[in-house]
């Protein structure tokens, strides 16, 4: 199982890591060869106008959208999350719609930088305890469609990671945790 981070912009080197670190298989994902590689890709944080521009540069936005129809399976985290999403409320009218996932999502609903928090959250499937949520510019989901599974949420209640079919998206950044587990579960999902 060949696992590619997708690494046009952001936070990617963090998710080879904790990858790297569980024993997969990983490599860097910048050119369509490389998508076609990929038995299983990680979409990670960023800024999702910025990776849905150069996913059309780099040729790849038609081959990922080939990819998630076939059922590939996928980790978006963050700005990952806001591509794969069904709807992107706040964004720019040209960013990319994946719609992998029948979620409406929000972007920078939970304010600028500085405004980045933790949260211990309860995780479905991970055991051993909360798993520390970093949020930065996190994206919120708004509305989540049938056939969507959520995963965790805020003490608020809103949810912050969900899944479907193939698909498992979070707000937060699982690769910034210093816990492996988000990844793990991942893994054994594929
Ligand atoms: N606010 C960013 C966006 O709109 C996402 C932030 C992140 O990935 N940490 O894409």
């Amino acid at each position: 199982m060949k696992v590619g981070v997708l690494a046009l912009q952001g936070g990617f080197r963090p998710h080879v890591e904790a990858l790297s670190a569980l024993g997969a298989d990983v490599f860097e994902v910048r050119l369509p060869r490389d998508l076609a590689a990929a038995d299983a890709l990680v979409l990670p944080g960023g800024e999702s106008t910025t990776v849905g521009r150069l996913l059309g540069t780099s040729d790849l936005l038609q081959p990922l959208r080939e990819r998630l129809a076939g059922g590939l399976g996928v980790l978006g985290t963050c700005a990952g999350l806001i591509l794969l999403a069904s709807e992107v409320l706040d964004g720019r009218a040209d960013q990319p719609v994946l719609g992998a996932v029948d979620l409406t999502v929000r972007r920078n609903a939970h304010g600028r930088q500085n405004e980045s928090f933790e949260a211990p959250l309860e995780i479905t499937g991970l055991s051993g305890g909360p798993f520390p949520g970093v949020f930065i510019r996190a994206p919120g989901i708004e509305r989540v469609g049938q056939g969507v599974e959520v995963l965790a949420r805020l003490s608020s209640g809103e949810p912050v990671a969900a899944r479907q079919g193939a698909v498992t998206v979070c707000a937060f950044h699982p690769e910034l945790a210093g816990d492996l587990r988000f990844h793990q579960h991942f893994l054994s999902s594929l």
